[in-house]
């Protein structure tokens, strides 16, 4: 064993943040904090004297999941060991994800007299996994789901369909002659027209809608709870919406049009694939038709000029 003074350095001198509360009360006023070492002032920014004797609760704020507060609560309650992921306060009211691992401490007699709770900041753990999350989901020119995650929400999307049997729509987009618009003014103007026609869609749509880059200048819309004709409507409005978008470029202004398919799903169909293949088809024939139009699967109605 080694000596309380040493035990009493290594606790100033570690990295983690210590904060040491009464075993009671654990209702609020409680906890009351009766430690903090050094390492908590450099997390929190709170002095001893600015919280000892204040409940931990001061950290937390509007984003501190409640849940998971409770949770802490009822594990202290019963004396037992907790570790948590929480969002706190910094003293300038700064968000900071801590990790904390909370522990009853006892006395020589067996009896808890307080918990020691040893966190670390996970803030930038944190951000970097979100940063990823946003990577791995999203298309970086559009900020609209990328193919991988619209495969996995279509995915849910169709079973719940399937299981509820309740209506499921697709829409496939894609832009007119666009290759032309790459030839002649470049690649860069080019994806300021991708860029323009996705904020433009994502105004049109319901928020339960799910609008992704396909690839290229192609672009695909699922959905829930809408039939075959709202869907049509919808691509429409989309469609006669799109040909009167200007897009400014820094020396010209453009406009371009689209060309949409449209399905919804039926009892044959066993994947959310099938549901795709039919709006690609329905697309192609748009295509055929001469572009600027929105195509059915399965009708040969041509909805627009
Ligand atoms: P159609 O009316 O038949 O659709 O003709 P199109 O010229 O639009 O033909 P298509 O849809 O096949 O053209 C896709 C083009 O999109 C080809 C490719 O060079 C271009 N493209 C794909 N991704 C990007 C991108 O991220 N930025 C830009 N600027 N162009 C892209
Ligand atoms: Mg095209
Ligand atoms: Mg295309």
């Amino acid at each position: 064993m080694i000596s309380t003074e040493l035990f009493q350095q290594l606790v100033q001198c570690t990295n983690d943040s210590i904060v040491v509360t009464l075993a009671t009360p654990l209702d609020p006023p409680g906890p009351i904090i009766s430690y903090v070492n050094p390492a908590f002032t450099t997390l929190s920014g709170y002095q001893p004297e600015e919280i000892i004797g204040k409940s931990t609760r001061l950290r937390h704020g509007p984003k501190t999941d409640l849940k998971t507060v409770a949770l802490v609560q009822t594990a202290m309650e019963a004396q037992q060991p907790i570790r948590v992921e929480l969002l706190c306060y910094s003293r300038t009211n700064e968000e900071t994800w801590l990790d904390i691992n909370i522990v009853p401490l006892r006395n020589t007699h067996g009896r808890v007299t307080h918990f020691a709770a040893i966190e670390r900041d996970l803030t930038a753990t944190k951000q970097l996994q979100q940063e990823l999350t946003l990577m791995a989901n999203t298309d970086p020119l559009t900020g609209l789901l990328n193919r991988r995650r619209f495969m996995e929400c279509a995915g849910t999307e169709f079973s719940r369909a399937q299981r509820y049997q309740r209506e499921l729509a697709m829409v496939m987009l894609d832009i007119d002659h666009f290759k032309n618009i790459n030839d002649a003014r470049g690649h860069l103007v080019g994806d300021q027209v991708i860029k323009a026609m996705a904020r433009h869609t994502q105004t049109l749509l319901r928020t339960s809608d799910w609008p992704a880059r396909w690839g290229g200048e192609e672009f695909a819309i699922l959905m829930p709870e809408t039939t075959l004709d709202g869907a049509t409507n919808l691509a429409e409005r989309l469609r006669a919406d799109l040909a009167t978008l200007t897009v400014k470029t820094a020396d010209e202004s453009l406009q371009f049009t689209v060309s949409a398919g449209v399905a919804a799903r039926t009892e044959n169909d066993h994947h959310f694939m099938a549901l795709m293949e039919r709006a690609d088809a329905a697309l192609y024939a748009a295509k055929h038709a001469g572009r600027n139009c929105v195509h059915l699967h399965d009708t040969r109605e041509t909805r627009a000029a």
